[in-house]
């Protein structure tokens, strides 16, 4: 069910109507928008008088709403959801295209550093970085774990880069939480509803990665996990799907961009890396991703890939990271969008005038 306020309705009246629905053991999900507050409402709903809450003062109207799919719906909010860095001029899903750049895993702080300086000059605003690896052999190098998250913040402190790293289980979410801006649910997680529900009780932005098989109507439902539980600041990422085809790692299912954008108001990126698992194949698809309309990219770059301990075969070097900005750039304005020269950020800027 979808409580659409008036316009003008007050803040006040927002919050009676919530407290209403709370008192029915229902959650109230308000998501203001543009022209007027939607309330997203959560939990069985089998008993509820629809002709009650018409009576409320402030209540426009009382929609049903069918989909399986709730708040991450256009019809609970039909307005983008933008995502703001506060302190930064970073954002997803507006007008300027998010650019997240970094090597598969943090080996060492001296590899990571020299990607992270690389990247920030490109022009990227987000360093990805992998702390925790879900790797398909347990023999293989299986992160750094919190030692990376403290490179990491080291990096944004000396870059502004925001950080993006994926949590594995309950442990990791809580150090990536406090740790990093960006909090990452990886392919092989995104129906682990246990661990979707924990990342929904964050307050940081989740990037969900869609499975390797998963529907649109799959990847829809994981992130309603996630904003069922009240954090509505989730980002959804295309990374390649399971086909026969042999000549790449995954399929890239740049279709699901304009396919979510119908259905939903959340940012959708998209990941040419693991999509092709080919460096050669990273950079013309991150220029379709973005002609396609994607809301940003996140791209594995690696300075010295030969020696990379994880997925050096998809990393692209940070020359060609820095010419691929450039073209998306181009791109991106076509379509009257952009891609910002690069992460500024304001507590640096007045931390270099009181120097
Ligand atoms: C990654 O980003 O390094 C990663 C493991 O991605 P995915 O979950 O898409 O395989
Ligand atoms: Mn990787």
């Amino acid at each position: 069910m979808l409580i659409v306020m008036k316009k003008q309705a007050s803040a006040e009246e927002v919050r009676a109507v919530c407290e209403h629905i709370e008192s029915l053991g229902l959650r109230p999900h308000p998501l203001p928008g543009a022209q007027r507050t939607a309330i997203g409402i959560t939990g069985n709903q089998s008993t509820i008088n629809q002709g009650t809450f018409e009576e409320l003062s402030g209540v426009a109207e009382v929609i049903r709403v069918t989909k399986p799919y709730k708040l991450v719906s256009r019809d609970v909010k039909e307005d983008d959801t933008v995502i703001y860095f506060p302190g930064t001029n970073a954002s997803i899903g507006g007008k300027n295209l998010a650019i997240m750049a970094g090597p598969c895993s943090i080996e060492t702080r001296e590899q990571a550093f020299a990607v992270a300086e690389q990247v920030a000059a490109a022009g990227a605003q987000f360093f990805r970085g992998g702390a925790y690896k879900p790797r398909t052999s347990p023999y293989a190098f299986q992160g750094l774990g919190e030692e990376a998250l403290k490179i990491m913040v080291e990096i944004r402190d000396a870059f502004g880069l925001r950080i993006v790293t994926e949590a594995l289980d309950h442990e990791s979410l809580e150090l990536v939480e406090k740790y990093a801006d960006v909090i990452q649910i990886g392919a092989r997680n995104m129906q682990n509803y246990t661990l979707l529900r924990e990342a929904g009780r964050t307050r940081k932005p989740v990037l969900l990665k869609r499975g390797m098989a998963s529907t649109l109507e799959e990847l829809l439902m994981a992130a309603e996990y996630i904003m069922s539980e009240g954090n509505y600041q989730v980002i959804l990422c295309e990374r390649g799907i399971r086909t026969f085809v042999d000549h790449t790692r995954n399929t890239l299912d740049l279709s699901i961009v304009p396919a979510v954008q119908r259905l939903s108001h959340l940012p959708i990126i998209v990941d040419p890396s693991h999509g092709t698992g080919k460096r050669n194949k990273v950079v013309p698809l991150a220029r379709a991703a973005v002609a396609v309309g994607a809301d940003g990219l996140i791209i594995e770059v690696h300075h010295q890939p030969d020696k990379a301990l994880s997925d050096g075969a998809q990393s692209i070097y940070p020359q060609q990271f820095a010419e691929m900005v450039g073209e998306v750039r181009q791109i991106a304005r076509i379509l009257h969008r952009d891609v910002p020269d690069g992460i500024q950020v304001e507590e640096v800027a007045t931390l270099a005038k009181s120097k």
